[in-house]
């Protein structure tokens, strides 16, 4: 997903320069561990943020796991009558129910308002956070909520992630593809997190993902949401609904999904397989999957019989629409171990970038 971002910013000539470590901080710019100086007017560092509990700790008020201080429910701290909220605060994952450490506005209010509550003699209670953010780069807006794929492997999840590029409204009414991955569990069928990217129609989805993950939502409930369609503000399947229906199909008919990382280590493995470009010859021609052979969408039936029914098949497009298709065909001919890459082609190029830095 980074790399839609660093691409954009080139687009607006922000000269970009990944894993550069700035060694000394300068008058008129920043001089970089290779040696390489680099000019500009002003420098902004970035380093996070740190809770300060001096005060705290001094009176004897615990902190948590992440060193901000601890407090239930109700925002009290573990000593009687002592409360505190905002920046200060370790919250709690509603996916996960462990302490996380996120300071942002939002909580800071909200925890706020429940501390002033209880304190007034009120019983108002947190009820955990999802990490939720949202950004903007140039015309780009940036989001996340939940797990990333990286924090629900560590955490023993056994993840299914889906990549999906539809338009946030019909194209004739202005609309702008929206990138959504999503992470979800396939034990559990719930979903765990998610990443969009797009210039129109962020925000509106994001918040969607946050209530159907908060009540716990299951991939295969958001097909079923009733969400709002008319041209000037969404396609008539919302991409919140081919969210769901591409996960629920990974989970639960077998429509497996193939990341790029995964693709690699099949390659690496010495197992048998095919990958298959069901796009047309030019998009082929013009640049593919290295080790694919082209057999588009249109005449794929005519050569099934070409394909080995026991070793494992990879299909892909552009997008992950039509490689689907294929991969349908497939299933429905007897083929058992049948992979579609999630995002297609423009996310296996996105994936290229991300390796080659
Ligand atoms: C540049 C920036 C952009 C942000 N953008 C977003 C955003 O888009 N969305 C979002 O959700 N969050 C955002 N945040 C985070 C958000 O601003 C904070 O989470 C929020 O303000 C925290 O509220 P708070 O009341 O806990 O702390 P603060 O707002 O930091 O308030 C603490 C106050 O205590 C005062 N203080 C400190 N020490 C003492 C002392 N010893 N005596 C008396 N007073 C003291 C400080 O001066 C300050 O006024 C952003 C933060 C920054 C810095």
């Amino acid at each position: 997903m980074a790399t839609y971002v660093e691409e954009h910013l080139i687009e607006k000539d922000v000269k970009v320069m990944l894993s550069a470590r700035v060694e000394t901080i300068l008058e008129d710019g920043v001089k970089l561990q290779n040696g390489q100086t680099v000019h500009g007017d002003m420098v902004f560092v970035a380093t996070g943020v740190k809770p300060e509990v001096t005060l705290a700790k001094a009176g004897g008020i615990a902190t948590g796991e992440s060193g901000a201080i601890k407090v239930d429910q109700r925002m009290e701290t573990n000593i009687k009558d002592i409360y505190a909220c905002g920046d200060c605060i370790e919250q709690y994952h509603v996916v996960t129910g462990k302490p996380v450490y996120r300071p942002l506005g939002s909580t800071a209010n909200k925890t706020g308002r429940i501390a002033g509550e209880n304190i007034s003699g009120g019983q108002l209670l947190f009820r955990g956070i999802l990490g939720t953010g949202i950004f903007k780069i140039f015309d780009l807006a940036v989001a996340q909520t939940g797990l990333s794929e990286k924090e629900a492997k560590e955490l023993g999840y056994s993840v299914v992630v889906s990549h999906n590029i539809k338009p946030s409204k019909p194209f004739y009414m202005g609309g702008k593809e929206l990138v959504i991955k999503a992470i979800a569990d396939k034990l559990t069928g719930k979903l765990l997190g998610v990443q969009i990217i797009g210039e129109d129609g962020v925000d509106k989805r994001l918040d969607v993902f946050v209530t159907a993950i908060t009540y716990g939502a299951k991939a295969e409930d958001l097909f079923h949401l009733d969400l709002g369609y008319a041209p000037p503000f969404s396609i008539t399947k919302d991409p919140v609904m081919y969210t769901g229906m591409i996960l629920d199909n990974a989970i639960h008919k077998e429509r497996r999904l193939m990341t790029i990382e995964e693709l690699e280590k099949l390659k690496a493995s010495g197992k048998p397989y095919k990958i298959i470009d069901a796009r047309v010859p030019k998009q082929f021609e013009k640049k593919h999957v290295t080790g694919a052979i082209n057999i588009p969408h249109e005449n794929f039936r005519m050569h099934l019989k070409d394909l080995d029914k026991e070793i494992i098949i990879i299909t892909y497009c552009n997008k992950g629409t039509t490689g689907n298709a294929v991969q349908n065909i497939l299933m429905n001919h007897g083929y058992k171990e049948v992979y579609n890459i999630s995002g297609g082609h423009n996310t296996a190029e996105k994936n290229k970038k991300k390796t080659k830095q």
